[in-house]
């Protein structure tokens, strides 16, 4: 037996080797460059050996292999540097396809990227039948394609359309799926049938799945390359269109699709949008490890049942807590009830899960349930006065250890926390509208807030899968200190002369979700003005709300406002501009909020720039291929 760190390989009586892969000091197989190298050497060590057949499995319980570690993917400095590094897997993989004898993998779990590359080199796939053992390709939410051929084999096995839609999309097909669609050879019912399989397999005793038909890929790519059009730009994402193209083959030659799948993933790797978009998977990661830990919390009481409330506590209950709604109307109770039901028959679907989710969620006028609650969530008008004195009353009522939100978007914790006996328990819960929709929730604390009520709280919004971020109360927070100077720069731009059209179509082209003054008809001109009060509002925009306001122009929900309103969408010309002209729009009007966000960190409202960064991304909007708005500062500096 020889001894890898990462794998373990061994050969058998009959000259069956078998390679388990069990990557150390980490809790799912990845393919960090060192677990690579190792398996480079353990196939060399194979061929060699010629053996009788090849196995490979993992040992661990679970995660069968998750791809490369994108946190080494800096460290390449150069496209030579990763056609060299590629070059290497390539020859790893051609020589396990090249084997002599049978080979066959034995997938438990994910098994997506670089993973499921290796695995099409096997000659047979086998999986469990469980919606938990997934294959695919997320490369693309990286800003990538497969890199170690993987393009090139999956059209192999699955024929073009299929290995287009894995490529293109990046979502994973369960294992049954990917047995249908030739992916897979063979699907076994538990873990514990598999090495059965495996034998089997060896023994020639289970077939391949049958080649794909050929098929005219010609108007998927171009449907597919209209429906990218339709909503970004090769210049913003370069790796789908890169993909159109290089499955724009008349025929399959797999030597040529190799060459091209390797200068394209070497080409989208050293792209500003991958990067972008590397940093915002690694974002991700971080902002959801925030959020997980022990919130010792099962039963949530919300007060204030409209726009705000109302949906948090659907949320709350749709992800397993108990829930009470208190309102003084007992109309808006039921209508966030209905809401709810709604909601649930689109997420949950099933009718059985939506009812347990409306069984969780009650309406409690009297607010009996207080004293249960494990967490108190405030969401009445954003009025201080009202505000402490439905803290006051419900302090009495609570347990001593309960923790008390409210999601307040602009008064300080300190004001509201006058009114209670222990301000300690006072924390900030600040969600964005729609809740069901945005990810972003800011935790804010006071200097008096407990921190374990703080923690507490990041851990729960991780139980109703959000992302939180910690913020210092301070105006605006994070999100709207940064958002509002930028809207407002745009709108005092409008009142200079600019046309508003262009200066949305730049905000759009450089990847928002909507332009500025588009975004401030949306959210309501009276919203903008009472928001911009409390985070500093210049005179002559202020006075233009006002004047609007007056003039009942408030935006989307009156039908006009900088823009005449259809419904829901504002008519605006969507005129076709200068892309340098809208480029230099987009960083003049950008520039308050990246000047705002190097402040809140500077000023410590949030821990560091990453988080500035996330925050602005979940947040906002702000585009996840620029990284968030310091990195895209910072990378267009250097
Ligand atoms: P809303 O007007 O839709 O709902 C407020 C609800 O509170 C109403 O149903 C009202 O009947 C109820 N209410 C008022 N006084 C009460 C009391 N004393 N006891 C019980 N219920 C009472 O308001 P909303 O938009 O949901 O905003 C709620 C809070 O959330 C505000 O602090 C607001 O600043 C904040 N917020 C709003 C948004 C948003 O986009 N709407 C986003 C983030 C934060």
């Amino acid at each position: 037996m020889s001894n890898y760190t990462h794998f373990e390989l061994s050969f058998d009586d009959a000259g069956i080797a078998r390679l388990s892969m069990d990557a150390k000091g980490r809790s799912v197989n990845v393919f960090a460059q060192e677990v690579m190298a190792e398996l480079i050497e353990a196939v060399d060590e194979i061929v060699t050996r010629a053996p009788a057949g090849f196995v490979f499995s993992s040992a661990k319980p679970r995660g069968f292999i998750f791809g490369a570690d994108v946190n080494e993917f800096a460290l390449f400095a150069s496209a030579a540097e990763i056609e060299a590094h590629i070059a290497d897997v390539l020859a790893c993989f051609a020589a396990i396809e090249g084997l002599d004898c049978p080979s066959v993998i034995l997938i438990d779990g994910i098994c997506v990227g670089g993973g499921f590359e290796l695995a099409l080199a096997f000659d047979r796939i086998i999986a469990i039948d469980d919606a938990a053992c997934q294959v695919g390709f997320p490369e693309i939410n990286l800003g990538l394609l497969p890199g170690y051929g993987g393009s090139v084999r999956a059209w192999d096995r699955m024929g073009p359309e299929t290995a287009l839609k894995l490529v293109l999309h990046g979502k994973p097909m369960k294992a049954r799926e990917a047995f249908e669609a030739n992916a897979i050879d063979h699907l076994v019912a538990s873990r514990d049938d598999l090495a059965a399989a495996g034998r089997e397999a060896i023994a020639g005793q289970i077939a391949r799945r049958p080649a794909p038909r050929t098929a005219d890929t010609a108007a998927m790519i171009e449907a597919e390359r209209a429906a990218l059009l339709a909503r970004t730009s090769a210049r913003n994402m370069p790796a789908p269109f890169g993909i159109l193209d290089h499955y724009s083959v008349s025929e399959f030659n797999k030597d040529n699709m190799m060459k091209s799948e390797t200068k394209l993933f070497s080409k989208l790797m050293m792209t500003p949008a991958s990067a972008g978009m590397r940093r915002n998977f690694q974002l991700t990661d971080m902002v959801k490890k925030g959020g997980r830990g022990e919130h010792h919390v099962s039963h949530i009481h919300v007060i204030g049942a409209g726009t705000m409330g109302g949906d948090i506590a659907a949320v709350a209950a749709m992800n397993g807590f108990t829930v009470s709604l208190q309102d003084i109307s007992a109309e808006a109770v039921d209508k966030a009830i209905k809401r709810a039901r709604g909601l649930y028959e689109r997420r949950l679907k099933a009718p059985e899960k939506v009812q347990q989710a409306l069984a969780r969620l009650r309406a409690d006028a009297a607010g009996d349930r207080l004293a249960d609650a494990d967490l108190l969530i405030e969401a009445v008008a954003e009025d201080l006065k009202i505000k402490q004195s439905v803290f006051a009353a419900a302090e009495a009522r609570m347990k001593p250890d309960a923790i008390m939100a409210t999601n307040t978007s602009a008064i300080p914790l300190e004001e509201i926390g006058t009114a209670l006996a222990s301000p300690d328990r006072l924390i900030g819960m600040h969600f964005f509208n729609p809740v069901p929709v945005l990810p972003l929730v800011e935790i804010v604390y006071s200097d008096a807030s407990d921190s374990t009520f703080v923690d507490r709280a990041m851990y729960v919004c991780g139980a109703l899968k959000k992302l939180p971020v910690r913020c210092k109360s301070a105006p605006g927070f994070l999100v709207n200190r940064a958002l509002l100077p930028y809207v407002f720069k745009a709108v005092e731009a409008v009142l200079d002369g600019a046309d508003p059209d262009r200066i949305d179509q730049a905000l759009v082209t450089f990847g928002m979700p909507m332009g500025p003054i588009e975004l401030c008809d949306q959210v309501g001109i009276d919203v903008c003005l009472g928001a911009g009060q409390v985070t500093g509002i210049s005179p002559v925009v202020a006075a233009r709300f006002t004047a609007m306001i007056e003039a009942g122009d408030m935006g989307r929900k009156s039908g006009s406002g900088f823009y005449e309103w259809d419904g829901k969408k504002a008519i605006r010309p969507r005129g076709s501009y200068d892309a340098d002209e809208l480029d230099a729009i987009a960083a003049d009007m950008l520039a308050p909020l990246v000047a705002e966000c190097l402040a809140a960190v500077d000023e410590g409202v949030v821990g560091s720039a990453d988080i500035a960064d996330a925050a602005c991304i979940f947040g906002i909007g702000f585009p996840a291929f620029r990284g968030g708005p310091l990195f895209w500062d910072e990378s267009r500096a250097s």
